[in-house]
């Protein structure tokens, strides 16, 4: 998911990996300095547009070089969110890197997301979405207030992440991904054709601002670019 909140988050949020919080942790997920940067698909491509495959094999150097090339290139997005498919990889895993309402920041990757089902009486959120595979706009959508997804680490242990507020949209939104659905697939007919619109006018402008980032970034991890 692409981050559109401008504020910046405080100087020491609490922060929380994988669903459970830690004295302190760096400005990128140590993932990010062993990846690469991929390019990200684009609304359109087929992977995006199915239900990608379970991982069935964990503990695999190609799983976890997976999850640090989805860290590396989400930060270099800027997004807040990015599943497996946004590289084009057929598989149901995602990362994020995400505010919370509250001032928190809850990091962390998930293989085999499934969400709780909304509880009975659950409120929704309206808020502003955007995502990476659909440069540019974003399109307000209600999504649940809180949201839980249950799945799996890199090695196989089970993970419970929780979130409510913008994190929650992160999480629905990052697990539609692995089951082919973007958000503007949720959209009313005209809402999603506008967000295509805007899309074509702005991608070119975002393309060259995620060229920048990646140099930046690679000088920030001690990586070469
Ligand atoms: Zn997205």
């Amino acid at each position: 998911m692409s981050e559109q909140h401008a504020s910046e988050p405080p100087a020491e949020p609490r922060v929380f990996v994988q669903g459970r919080e830690v004295d302190s942790y760096p400005r990128y997920a140590p993932e990010a300095a062993r990846g690469r940067y991929l390019r990200v698909t684009e609304v359109g491509e087929e992977v995006l547009h199915r239900r990608n495959a379970d991982v069935a094999a964990f503990g695999t150097p190609e799983l976890a070089r997976l999850v640090d090339d989805l860290f590396h290139t989400m930060y270099v997005c800027e997004g807040v969110g990015l599943a497996a498919n946004q590289v084009g990889v057929d598989a149901r895993v995602f990362v994020f890197d995400c505010p919370d309402d509250d001032g928190g920041r809850h990091v962390g990757h998930v293989c085999n997301p499934v969400l709780d089902e909304r509880p009975a009486g659950g409120g929704l959120d309206l808020d502003e979405e955007g995502c990476l595979s659909v440069p540019g706009p974003h399109a307000e959508l209600p999504r649940a207030e809180t949201a839980t997804v249950r799945g799996f680490d890199r090695d196989g242990a089970p993970v419970v992440l929780e979130g409510a507020g913008y994190l929650a949209r992160c999480l629905q939104h990052e697990t539609d991904h692995t089951y082919g659905r973007l958000y503007i697939d949720r959209l009313g007919k005209r809402e999603r054709k506008k967000a295509l619109k805007q899309m074509s006018e702005m991608r070119n402008d975002v393309f060259a601002r995620r060229e920048e980032t990646a140099a930046k970034l690679a000088g920030d991890l001690g990586s070469p670019p």
